[in-house]
């Protein structure tokens, strides 16, 4: 007889995994860098280690499960009523509640593909199904194909701005658009995770197209611009009946009290971490054009990340720069994705480009 086997549910063996970015590794006497999950570089600032330092003292106890002062704090930050707030442990726990609370089994959410590897994950554990849209011209979101994707069973729109891993934006004009062609009942999420690194002028934003648009989600987080990566917190801004429903779908205690403290001294301090992101955006425009100097035709990125759109290359690009000690993100034979990271490790990344190019060239 064979061996018990408990019963799982169904819907496991159609999940795609997700791939962490590798640890950095290097060549002996090389500084290695992972430049492969879109990690902040800059060490948390003092006022930050501080707070969270003095909150750690009291880790004995369960965390504020309202998250009030950081609701006040960003409340006030956003000026949008505390009530369309709610908070999970990253803004992929948010989007995770988002789908438990729109999504049954068989309902689809429409996205981009490429996007973010989070989505298929989320949606097809929920059980719900993912719908995805190619990306257009430009590795753009295709808005129009998106609307055209939108059936009676769709409850959910993901729009990725900047799209990772592509860096694109899609503009406000192009939003508007779209978002006149969907149902009114369809939620429709803007993912502003690298909001704080858009320069486009043209680029929504999202939280003045939601006061008008009861359908319409934010989501961001304090992983990325914000360097907080490593405790978990990102939040919504929903009109009041989604926001509920956020916090209803949320798993209790879900945002730790270190990571609640560190969010709201780091929205104290973000005249500093704005000069830190000020020094990315420059980094990766430095990079960008080196790139394009080199002869690499990339796309606009608004992130803090750079994407090849390399095809059948993709591994051996890859190779290359870890052999260079720098650890990239490779996505199949679609591409390569690489964080603007320290000016070493940017520097690192012109070169080892540069090489790869010429050699493909020759
Ligand atoms: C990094 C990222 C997030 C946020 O991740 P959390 O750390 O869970 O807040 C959300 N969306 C996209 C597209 C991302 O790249």
């Amino acid at each position: 007889m064979s061996e018990d086997v408990v019963t799982l549910r169904s819907a496991l063996a159609k999940l795609p995994a997700y791939t962490p970015g590798k640890p950095a590794s290097a060549p002996p006497g090389v500084t290695a860098y992972k430049i492969s999950s879109n990690e902040n570089p800059f060490p948390p600032l003092p006022s930050v280690l501080d707070a969270v330092q003095a909150a750690a003292g009291e880790m004995n106890r369960y965390p504020d499960m309202g998250v009030t002062e950081l609701t006040a704090t960003l409340a006030a930050r956003l000026d949008v009523p505390p009530d369309r707030l709610a908070f999970g442990p990253g803004s992929v726990g948010v989007l995770g509640q988002l789908i438990a609370a729109t999504c049954d089994a068989g309902d689809e959410v429409v996205f981009a593909w490429r996007s973010f590897e989070a989505y298929p994950i989320l949606v097809t554990l929920a059980g719900a199904v993912p719908v995805q849209v190619p990306l257009g011209p430009g590795d753009r979101h295709d808005l129009e194909a998106m609307a055209d994707a939108i059936t009676e069973r769709t409850r959910l729109v993901l729009v990725c701005t900047p799209n990772n891993p592509t860096g694109t934006t899609v503009t406000d004009a192009e939003l508007e658009l779209f978002l006149e062609r969907v149902p009114r009942d369809v939620v429709v999420v803007i993912d502003e995770a690298y909001l704080e690194f858009v320069t486009a002028p043209d680029a929504p934003d999202a939280v003045a197209v939601h006061r008008s648009r009861p359908n319409v989600v934010v989501l961001r987080t304090f992983s990325k611009a914000y360097g907080l990566a490593g405790l978990r917190v990102g939040y919504a801004v929903a009109h009041e009946p989604v926001a509920l429903a956020l916090r209803q779908a949320a798993i209790p205690f879900g945002v730790n009290s270190l990571a609640q403290v560190a969010a709201v001294a780091s929205l104290t301090a973000s005249d500093e971490l704005k000069v830190r992101v000020k020094e990315l955006v420059a980094e990766r425009e430095r990079v960008l054009a080196a790139l394009a100097e080199q002869g690499w035709e990339l796309s606009d990125s608004q992130a803090n990340f750079v994407w090849f759109g390399l095809g059948e290359d993709t591994a051996a690009f890859a190779a290359a720069c870890q052999d260079a000690g720098l650890t990239v993100r490779p996505y199949g034979t679609d591409g390569a994705r690489a964080t603007i990271a320290e000016r070493e490790a940017n520097d690192r990344l012109i070169e080892v480009a540069g090489s790869f190019l010429a050699a493909r060239r020759a």
